[in-house]
């Protein structure tokens, strides 16, 4: 579904990017792995992908630092010179309640989930082709708020103002950009929630069970995908029913 187009996915190298990236393989996307860290999971990633016969690379960058969003786009304008779908997936959670919240930690939350988006959107834009797609890994906490998580909830809500606006902005270039809001995926992210936390989410939830990171892969190939061609400005949950 997405031969010939090139995908830029953050925060790639495990979790929901890691799948994203491997359906997009499947789907002969070319891709630009972004991470932060983790060097050996990020090439692990980039092998996996190189198996379907695409093109595949690693950046290393921190989405919330601009000015190496801005040699990651040198870096992607060089070896692809172009990018036709972004993803902008990388995450971070530093929960607690507001009384206990330093600082920093609603800093860096901010920085990296909200300041992020904008910084590589931005850096990419010049290379985004007309016809392409933003797809903006938001979060139900963004719609519902979360116990502990008001950093979280205050970025991730922010992603979806920031994916309806620059929808009007960049529809007359037949340029969609939406957002996925997933409930609770089986990633790093969320294996620290207590057992007895997840078991009562899982009874709440109508599919009785947590999302695997494909099922949030797969809406995203959908997105990206021709057959989202009139598709622009919504959010798309993910999450078993558990919002409804
Ligand atoms: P994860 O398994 O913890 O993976 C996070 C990814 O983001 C890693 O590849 C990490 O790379 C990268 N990353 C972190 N900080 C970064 C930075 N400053 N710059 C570049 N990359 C950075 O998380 P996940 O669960 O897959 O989450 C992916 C996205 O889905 C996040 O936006 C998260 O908020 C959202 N989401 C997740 C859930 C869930 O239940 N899991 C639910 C709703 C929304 P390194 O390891 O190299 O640092």
């Amino acid at each position: 579904m997405l031969k010939n187009k090139t995908a830029l996915i953050t925060g790639a190298s495990r979790g929901i990017g890691e799948a994203i990236a491997i359906e997009f393989a499947k789907n002969n996307a070319d891709i630009i792995i972004n991470y932060y860290n983790d060097s050996g999971e990020a090439q692990k990633v980039v092998d996996k992908a190189k198996k379907y016969g695409v093109k595949c690379i690693a950046v290393k960058a921190d989405v919330g630092n601009f000015d190496e969003v801005k040699q990651m786009a040198e870096t992607i304008q060089k070896n692809f010179g172009k990018i036709d779908i972004l993803i902008n997936n990388a995450g971070i959670t530093k929960d607690k309640t507001l009384k206990n919240m330093t600082l920093d930690e609603w800093n860096a939350v901010i920085n990296t989930n909200l300041n992020g988006i904008f910084y590589v959107t931005k850096a990419m834009f010049p290379l985004i082709s007309d016809g392409g797609r933003i797809i903006n890994i938001s979060s139900i906490v963004g719609q519902y708020g979360n116990f502990g998580q008001c950093n979280y909830a205050a970025a991730k809500a922010g992603i979806i103002g920031f994916t309806k606006s620059l929808a009007k902005e960049l529809g007359k270039r037949k340029i969609t950009v939406n957002a996925i809001a997933p409930g609770f995926v089986k990633t790093d992210i969320t294996k620290n929630i207590p057992f007895f936390k997840k078991k009562i989410i899982n009874y709440m939830t109508p599919l009785k069970e947590e999302a695997e990171p494909i099922d949030i892969a797969n809406v995203v190939v959908f997105l990206a995908s021709e057959k989202a061609r009139y598709i622009t400005g919504t959010v798309i949950n993910v999450d078993g029913g558990l919002t409804i």
